[in-house]
């Protein structure tokens, strides 16, 4: 039996570019299922255990390897996929460096085994940071299966970066969902931690991604294909009313391998021109097939950028052939341009109750020596960080002015905050000029009041989220949300991973008064959500979260709830835009200085700003 991997000449190494470092479990992932891919498999299982941390193992059907290959392969340039420069230029496999299973034997416990088809006995090869530990003949299937153990074993350092299982699992399922939707041809298993997450059969493309991304899928895929010299483009794109929030349905592939290139997302977008409401994201899976000639993937080590020889033409082409396809399905009459989505609210607000705070007041404060400060720019950390230990006790004395009689129903932190007893708080003030409560709606946008030294503008979103922001922290924590009972309950489709990620936050989701009664892979049923959400925004709601936690990837425990309920409270606000009654703006100016830190908003944006009568009177000179 031919042997057939042989070590690059070094001029040859050296024109690859800087070999690749491996980051994370998905990086190892990656390589694996690539080089099985390779070895023409058509059945392929990845195993992993704590998020690859302990374990990835891939199992293929491929051709496998002799036993001097099985040795060769642990070695750096050793490769069977090119053999001179020139090669380079002229891929059709995913490895071409012979690098991967040399770098990743020398950061773990890795065990091989391997058989070619035509032999009966198999190798078995065992490597601990480099050094052969051990090498035998087996018995095993014809294919290899390669295990890698203890990832950065030897690397505590690399070791302590990983995130926390959750993001590394996330990383996984990104690239295994990547691989697979590139070859619908191969079918796929995915286990982690002794669950099966995804069990894909060979299929069409059309399956694959529904089997990927859940049965409601099928209905928004538009068929895309074109077929010219210079590219033959083949896919779908997802109709424009099922444009979601997120980039997570975006994939490009050439020649069956994964790419991002933002120059073609940009034809994409150019395609969609007028079909998508603001910020709406085109979903899309285009399958590019060209000249291998014509493209160089080499350009960047993780081998996900590419440089085409004629980007021009191809830009040209693919937004023509996706706006062919959206006009062919007769997708634009759908839409309803019309709709204002500024003045769809999701809250209603006016079941709440306005609340309003017992104030304390500090009277050695003194408003104006603060003026600067406080109407000053808040976007950047170190300010804020003043802003935190300032506000205590700067932002109730601007509130003095206010009524204070009815019952405080809403207050956020009973141990922080404490207000003195009412009738200190009227007797300070019981010179003063009538106390009746004046707010003004500018704009539909800002809250003006007057307080004891002037005026208060408040930007009624951000003054929402902080109000949003807090009372839901405080759910969270506590777990005392009111929930309303749904008559009938709603099933939302999602895909596996979003699944996932759901699930993650489930319990908080029920803190703060959703109620799911049932999970399944592609979809959740609520029979409950809070009483501050109408379930005609809830879709909306849980998309933007879901969106956000793919975009932030939060890390520790902590900041997971943060990311959630800043999310949470970004969808909820109510809008720049929004009328506001006397009492809904009155509830509002009272909930929002109840607030811990009624200064900046969740996202660090200043809530409000004063004018004193002294500034007034300057401009009056
Ligand atoms: P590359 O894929 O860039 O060639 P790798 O380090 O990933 O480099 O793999 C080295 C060599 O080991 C490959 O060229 C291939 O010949 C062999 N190999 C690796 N994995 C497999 C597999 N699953 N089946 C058969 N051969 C494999
Ligand atoms: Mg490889």
């Amino acid at each position: 039996m031919a042997d057939i991997i042989r070590l690059l000449p070094d001029h040859v190494a050296n024109q690859i570019a800087a070999g690749e470092v491996v980051q994370r479990p998905a990086s190892v992932v990656k390589e694996l299922l690539e080089n099985a891919i390779d070895a023409q498999a058509t059945e392929i299982k990845l195993i992993v255990k704590e998020a690859g941390k302990t374990l990835i193992h891939v199992i293929d059907n491929g051709f496998g390897m002799s036993e001097t290959d099985a040795r060769l392969s642990f070695e750096r340039h050793a490769t069977s996929k090119i053999k001179a420069a020139e090669d380079l230029f002229n891929l059709n496999t995913k490895g071409f460096r012979g690098e991967a299973l040399a770098s990743i034997a020398a950061i773990a416990h890795v065990e091989l085994q391997t058989k070619k088809e035509a032999v009966e006995l198999g190798t078995r090869i065992k490597i601990e940071g480099s050094t052969v530990v051990s090498q035998e003949v087996v018995t095993t299937p014809t294919g290899t299966s390669i295990a890698v153990k203890n990832l950065f074993y030897n690397i505590p350092a690399r070791r302590n970066f990983l995130k926390s299982d959750t993001v590394e699992l996330r990383h996984i399922i990104d690239e295994f969902q990547r691989v697979a939707l590139a070859h619908s041809d191969i079918a796929f298993v995915l286990y982690h931690n002794g669950n099966e997450l995804f069990n894909l059969p060979k299929s069409n493309i059309r399956q694959r991604i529904v089997n990927i991304l859940g049965g409601k899928t099928n209905e928004k895929l538009v068929p895309v294909t074109e077929d010219t010299d210079i590219v033959k483009i083949n896919g779908f794109v997802g109709k424009p009313e099922f444009a979601k929030k997120s980039r997570n349905e975006q994939f490009f592939f050439v020649n069956n391998r994964f790419i991002k290139s933002p120059y073609l997302h940009h034809a994409i977008n150019a395609a969609f021109e007028g079909l998508l409401k603001e910020k709406m994201q085109p979903s899309y899976f285009i399958y590019l097939d060209v000249n291998p000639e014509t493209i160089d993937i080499n350009i960047h080590p993780t081998k996900t950028e590419i440089k085409f020889d004629d980007e021009h033409s191809l830009y040209a082409m693919l937004r023509a052939t996706v706006k062919h396809s959206l006009g062919q399905f007769n997708i634009a009459p759908v839409l309803d341009f019309d709709r204002d989505s500024n003045l769809d609210t999701p809250y209603d607000y006016k079941n709440k109750q306005a609340a309003i705070p017992k104030i304390q007041v500090d009277s050695s404060f003194n408003p104006f020596a603060d003026e600067k400060r406080i109407s000053g720019n808040t976007t950047t950390a170190p300010r804020y960080q003043n802003y935190k230990k300032e506000s205590t006790e700067g932002w109730e004395s601007l509130y003095v002015g206010l009524e204070s009689s009815s019952n405080n129903t809403t207050r956020f932190s009973g141990e922080s905050i404490e207000f003195e007893s009412e009738e200190v708080t009227s007797s300070l003030f019981a010179n003063d000029e009538p106390r009746e409560t004046l707010t003004y709606q500018l704009h539909r946008k800002y809250l003006v009041s007057s307080i004891k030294s002037g005026i208060v503008i408040i930007d009624q979103h951000r003054a929402h989220q902080r109000v949003l922001y807090e009372q839901l922290l405080k759910n969270i924590t506590v777990s005392e949300a009111v929930s309303q009972q749904l008559l009938f309950p709603v099933t939302f489709s999602f895909s596996t991973s979003e699944i996932a990620l759901l699930k993650e936050v489930k319990e908080s989701l029920e803190n703060i008064g959703f109620m799911f009664s049932n999970i399944t892979d592609d979809t959740i049923e609520l029979s409950g959500i809070p009483s501050n959400i109408s379930e005609s925004e809830l879709q909306i709601i849980i998309e933007q979260m879901l969106n956000d936690f793919q975009g932030e990837i939060p890390d520790t425990g902590f900041s997971q709830t943060d990311v959630l309920v800043k999310s949470l409270a970004k969808s909820m606000a109510i809008r720049t835009g929004k009328k506001l009654e006397i009492a809904e703006q009155e509830a509002l100016v009272n909930n929002l200085f109840a607030c811990k830190e009624p200064m900046v908003s969740p996202f660090q944006k200043t809530i409000f700003i004063t004018l004193s009568v002294d500034d007034l009177d300057k401009k009056f000179i």
